[in-house]
């Protein structure tokens, strides 16, 4: 497999999806606030603190990254710009490879060009939730990236598994007694040294 070549989540990792979204939420349901240093799960349809039906929390979800690009809304991730840049400096090839649906294309690749210019090769769409879902340590494997940047636990664990090198960046929901051979739990993107 290529040495140079990374897979980069898109959500949490470089961009700051649920805490904009959390504080929307807030600020509409002031008397059920919901912090994200509290939740247990990113899965949108099964986080047991939000107050709304479960289809509803994932429409405001995919509402939300849809048209966040357009608003400036979304942050990117503390450090992410920077160690991208340096990472690009040395020569490594980065492919965003994203959970999101691929119709979410356009607004996707527009928010990456707003905080990323020129940085990714090419966004891979994963569609998880579909029944066009590809797991991950696949796409590596078809973009020959040997190393992986993700928040997703069980994204790592398979991605693990086939001898893909994970950093796991640390988030509440992502919590775990003890981590596998080949995942990595860094604190921060300036954590990541290639
Ligand atoms: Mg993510």
């Amino acid at each position: 497999m290529g040495e140079k070549i990374i897979a980069i989540d898109v959500d949490e990792v470089l961009a700051e999806t649920i805490r904009s979204m959390l504080e929307k939420y807030n600020y509409t349901w002031k008397w059920k606030k919901v912090e994200r240093e509290n939740l247990t799960s990113y899965n949108l349809r099964e986080i047991p603190e939000l107050w709304m039906t479960k289809n509803f929390a994932l429409w405001m979800f995919v509402k939300f990254q849809m048209w966040s690009w357009l608003s400036k809304k979304i942050k990117p991730v503390k450090w992410a710009v920077e160690k991208i840049l340096k990472l690009k400096e040395k020569w490594y090839k980065l492919f965003a490879v994203t959970a999101r649906l691929s119709w979410m294309r356009f607004s996707t690749k527009l928010w990456l060009k707003r905080h990323f210019p020129n940085c990714f090769e090419w966004v891979v769409f994963a569609n998880f939730f579909t029944n066009r879902a590809r797991k991950k340590s696949e796409i590596c494997k078809d973009i020959w990236a040997s190393i992986i940047i993700e928040d997703n636990l069980e994204t790592c664990k398979d991605c693990a598994e086939n001898w893909i090198r994970c950093f796991l960046l640390d988030k509440p929901w992502n919590q775990c007694e003890k981590l596998q051979d080949g995942i990595m739990r860094v604190f921060s993107w300036n954590e990541i040294e290639l």
